[in-house]
């Protein structure tokens, strides 16, 4: 298959057996029936994840100038439009025609004649004398849909409480009015998964089967019965991770303009393992996010193409997730349920399936950010040639085997060795956060905190208590005068320590 794209599911049976009649590529089909398909169930279908980000899968499908892009999209209403029904706005291109379409797809979902999806297609550029461009309101528009309700400013922007419209976007620009991407940031451009289109191959000798029907139109009325919230298998979430952690090298292995195109790579396979998850009514397995990968990395491959991008280094990076991949175990690990949303906002197990929330993985990813992987303790900053380029550790202040959460407030971003030391009971933190060397008997410096990171006491003192009463420190060390003065500020101190109760 093309590019090793693996069609999965209900939608990549879909796509083999109808991409041939249609005169489509397989692949093509398919990544347009997922961004489809998420953008349909986006009022119904979330993922656990922080912050939340609704279900949609933004794509530009890029062809070339002499052909035609709306074969793609007719089909896809042909195939969908009865089991997954959106409006589709063709060419939206200012603020003004995006306001009419959210508002007209809102008065039908009152009326009770539609659905509250809105998919854009076409173009989103409106073509200049030389290059095309994009409205400054239409983008700051179409990002806050992209984000969710999460990301909403509030300061100034009374209008924009309210949550965003679901909006889709399958694109299928031609490559002279795609190049307008080119001009927008790259958090405009990294929100969208663009793939150069391909010619359709020979029709496959395979009997048809429309069991996808059937599938799709259950899973479809699945999701907004349940209005489910996905969870991830943990093996799931460690693919998810190997995606994530290569993010970190597209940004630093290719020009500020192209790196941060693959800024949201993670984002985009979470949300079409997501999209194919809720095709099957599951959560997010592991396989999920295979599939998902092999797409984005067609995408990645197809971008390089799109804008002559030197791809040695991205080819590296795509290799290097590959690679993590194998390296994941294959068991998909302990159930857990799919969280159902109802009407009221209770929750309900429903499912059971996975869970390994990436609500872990974000606390780790923020930590690390605000700290720019600069160790709390000792301000290490390792920097090494791989395509990690920067490297620190999360640690636990409260391990996990005695119940300590993955949450910033019980999260330290250190250096390899603070952190040995630190899990080790070398270093134990005092309620004012102070580094207390319990070898060395040293009274370190307070430990470096961002402004945002509470660090919860209760965690602070289960570890200083684990260490200080169970292994006393042997204060052998440093036989010196300075030693001497330490000991006598710190002796006391430990002993009133061991004497407390934990
Ligand atoms: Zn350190």
């Amino acid at each position: 298959m093309d590019d090793d794209v693996i069609l999965r599911g209900p939608l990549g049976e879909m796509a083999t057996a109808e991409a041939a009649p249609a005169g489509l590529n397989p692949t093509d089909l398919y990544a347009g029936a997922i961004s489809w398909w998420s953008a349909a169930v986006s009022p119904a279908v979330s993922i656990v994840s922080w912050p939340s980000a609704p279900l949609t899968v933004w794509m530009a499908h890029v062809h070339d100038d002499a052909s035609d892009g709306s074969r793609l999209v007719d089909t896809l209403r042909r195939l969908l439009g009865g089991s997954a029904p959106l409006a589709t706005h063709h060419d939206v291109t200012n603020g003004r025609m995006y306001s009419g379409a959210v508002h007209s797809t809102r008065r039908a979902e009152h009326a009770g004649t539609g659905t509250s999806a809105l998919l854009l297609t076409g173009s989103p550029f409106t073509a200049g004398p030389g290059s095309s461009w994009r409205s400054p309101l239409l983008e700051s528009h179409t990002r806050m849909a992209w984000d969710g309700r999460h990301n909403i400013p509030t300061r100034g922007f009374r209008r924009h409480r309210s949550a965003p419209p679901h909006v889709g976007a399958l694109w299928t620009p031609s490559l002279k009015a795609w190049r307008g991407f080119l001009s927008t940031d790259a958090a405009t451009w990294s929100r969208v998964l663009h793939l150069a289109q391909r010619s359709a191959p020979a029709p496959l000798a395979r009997a048809s089967s429309d069991r996808w029907q059937h599938d799709l139109a259950d899973a479809y009325r699945w999701a907004f019965h349940t209005r489910p919230c996905l969870t991830y298998t943990p093996h799931a979430g460690e693919l998810l991770d190997a995606v994530c952690e290569a993010e970190a090298g597209w940004d630093t292995a290719l020009p500020e303009k192209h790196g941060g195109f693959f800024l949201r790579v993670g984002d985009h396979v979470s949300r079409m393992a997501g999209t194919l998850a809720a095709a099957e009514r599951t959560a997010i397995h592991g396989t999920h996010i295979r599939a998902a990968w092999s797409l984005a990395r067609r995408a990645v491959k197809d971008t390089c193409r799109l804008v002559s991008m030197e791809r040695d280094m991205v080819h590296q990076i795509v290799e290097y997730v590959d690679d993590a991949m194998r390296h994941v175990s294959t068991s998909e690990g302990q159930a857990s349920p799919v969280l159902s949303n109802t009407p009221e906002g209770q929750t309900y197990g429903e499912y059971a399936h996975g869970n390994r929330s990436p609500s872990g993985i974000n606390a780790v990813r923020k930590l690390k950010q605000w700290y720019q992987d600069s160790c709390q303790i000792c301000a290490t900053t390792l920097v090494l040639r791989s395509l990690r380029h920067r490297y620190s550790e999360a640690a636990h202040i409260r391990a996990k085997e005695d119940g300590g959460p993955d949450l910033t407030e019980n999260l330290l971003c250190l250096c390899p060795n603070c952190h040995v030391r630190f899990d080790g009971g070398a270093f134990v933190l005092t309620d004012d956060l102070t580094v207390v060397d319990t070898v060395n008997d040293r009274l370190g410096a307070k430990l470096k905190r961002h402004q945002w990171h509470y660090i919860n006491l209760d965690h602070v003192r289960h570890h200083r208590h684990h260490w200080i009463s169970r292994n006393p420190a042997p204060l052998t060390a440093l036989p010196s005068e300075q030693h001497e003065t330490v000991r006598g500020v710190l002796q006391p101190w430990l002993d009133n320590l061991r004497q407390q109760p934990p």
